[in-house]
């Protein structure tokens, strides 16, 4: 017997999320490109709604989340009755490992993926399988190669975080083509926003007709409402059913919920912020190019983040220090496998022109 409650083993190997900072370590309030949030703030409608509906902070909010399912489903031609909402798309996420797998089961994802699918693999009992990547962009072969008679969940983030990389949906119906029906193919799009040519990739299509597949989606970058932690998934009824047994009755708000319904209407601010990242992503890219004789690279993203990698004498340790010196905190991931990357948001003209000039300084350039 030990003296005080033992916590799981499987808990214990779990390593914390670690999220963005917006501080130095001296307290300085700098320019926060660490979290892929949006630049351009929040949609004025979304901001009104949210202040209107913050009233009856005596009642619980409508558990079935009726208002915010019409409106999703309504904008993107989906049944309400299978989506499924939760505090920020992390919740669906943990959501579906809890339904889906459990000791003695694995989930499978690429290396250098989102850091919440091994928390959430790790935190009901399973097991994490690492697929390796292929020059950093998910492999859907090597994902198949992965798959045993244990696998129960397949994570993929596309476009991934933290590498931006995006699979074409012709690889991501190879994926689910070559997956047994009784393994949960999570597509995680997060990002699908910030994609060149728009968000239909396939995904919600294999969502719509497949009994395997659960898409995830998020307020918190495109639609600008990160605080409010509002997520969403679309899944089969079977896969939805399952989810709700083991959700949080009340995980979103009132007033959150308000301004994700309104931040659906406001589609000049969703085309303003898709047409600011597409132009600062791309002149991004190209300065890192030109920064190519000093060993930084940019791996292409179709994110609102780009991964720049330090392969020559400045480090992305130093780039990293001197970044912050200069006003600017973007994530640098040690703990993610990538101790010469940095992921960088793409933030306002004025803070990514920022950016670049400070590397360009410390690169000598
Ligand atoms: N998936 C990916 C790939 C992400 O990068 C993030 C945000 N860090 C999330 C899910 C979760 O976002 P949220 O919980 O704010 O919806």
């Amino acid at each position: 017997m030990t003296n005080a409650p033992v916590p799981k083993p499987w808990i214990m190997e779990i390593a914390p999320y670690i999220p963005g900072r917006s501080t130095t370590d001296d307290g300085r309030k700098v320019a926060k490109l660490s979290s892929n949030e949006n630049p351009l703030g929040t949609s004025p409608k979304a901001r009104e709604a949210f202040a209107s509906a913050a009233t009856s902070l005596e009642r619980y909010p409508d558990a079935s989340a009726t208002e915010l399912r019409d409106t999703l489903a309504a904008k993107h031609g989906l049944d309400p009755a299978r989506i499924i909402y939760g505090n920020g798309s992390d919740e669906v996420l943990h959501l579906a490992a809890g339904a889906f797998a459990g000791p003695g089961d694995e989930v499978i994802y690429v290396n250098y993926g989102f850091s919440v699918y091994p928390i959430a693999t790790r935190r009901v009992g399973a097991t994490p399988v690492v697929a390796p990547d292929k020059d950093y962009a998910t492999d859907v072969d090597a994902i198949l190669a992965a798959v045993t008679d244990r696998t129960r969940i397949v994570f993929i983030a596309n476009p991934n975080n933290p590498t931006g990389t995006y699979a074409p949906r012709g690889e991501i119906e190879r994926l689910h083509a070559g997956l047994r029906p009784d393994i949960l193919l999570v597509i995680d799009h997060a990002y699908a926003e910030y994609i060149d040519g728009g968000d239909d990739d396939g995904g919600m299509a294999l969502a719509q007709n497949a009994p395997n597949v659960l898409v995830t989606r998020t307020f918190s970058k495109m639609y600008g409402l990160a605080a409010e932690r509002i997520g969403w998934g679309y899944a089969a009824p079977a896969i939805i059913e399952a989810m709700h047994r083991i959700r949080l009755p009340f995980s979103i708000t009132i007033a959150g919920t308000a301004a994700a319904v309104a931040a659906l209407g406001d589609t000049d601010f969703v085309a303003s912020t898709r047409d600011h990242n597409a132009q600062w992503r791309a002149w991004f890219a190209d300065e890192i190019a030109k920064l190519g004789n000093a060993g930084l690279r940019a791996i292409p993203s179709q994110a609102n983040f780009i991964l720049v990698l330090f392969e020559g004498e400045l480090t992305a340790e130093t780039a990293y220090k001197g970044l912050m010196d200069a006003g600017y905190i973007v994530r640098w991931l040690p703990g993610q496998g990538l101790p010469h990357g940095l992921r960088i948001t793409i933030g306002t003209a004025e803070e990514t022109q920022g950016v670049i000039a400070a590397l360009r300084r410390m690169a000598g350039a």
